[in-house]
């Protein structure tokens, strides 16, 4: 499965919820592993290989592989953190962003068993920054019109190289 990069309108498009925790969905979730170790990511939502269905998956350190079904962001901390994102859909364009420092998050495995997780550091930064991408919004909607301009002048720039 080949990562689909900025410009693909699945990637700003609102996926929709997963209805049969069947095979096919299982193959998804092995297959989206693949294609994030395969580019290094540490997080990938399937709207990311063309899917628009509400799964993601992440693996950061200290923390094994999770899959997040129909997820549900039920709370998010005043606080704030920034940190300097990447998002294989962008390949090669990192910012800083600022996000909730801490989340709390309901959702389903891949066998459709459901769990409730509060994450903070990295694991909350990706799992909202994955979340955003079910919804169709990207990193670049995350920053002020003026440094998403220049971000996305600097993409263009770097996929022409
Ligand atoms: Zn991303």
């Amino acid at each position: 499965m080949d990562i689909v990069t900025y410009g693909d309108p699945v990637l700003e498009k609102k996926a929709l919820p997963v209805t049969e925790f069947d095979e096919n969905l299982k193959l998804l979730v092995a297959e989206m592993f693949d294609a994030m170790h395969h580019d290094r990511g540490i997080g990938l939502a399937a709207p990311q290989v063309g899917v628009s269905l509400r799964v993601f998956v992440t693996e950061t350190e200290g923390d094994g592989q999770r899959v997040f079904v129909n997820p549900e962001i039920i709370m998010t901390s005043p606080e704030l953190a920034e940190y300097e994102e990447g998002c294989l859909s962008f390949p090669g364009l990192y910012f800083t962003v600022k996000r909730p420092a801490t989340v709390k998050v309901q959702a389903f495995n891949e066998k459709g068993k459901a769990f409730t997780l509060e994450a903070e550091d990295l694991l909350a930064r990706v799992i909202l920054h994955e979340f955003d991408h079910l919804e169709g919004k990207l990193f670049i909607d995350r920053i002020s019109p003026f440094k998403r301009g220049r971000a996305l002048l600097h993409f263009q720039k770097l996929i022409k190289m």
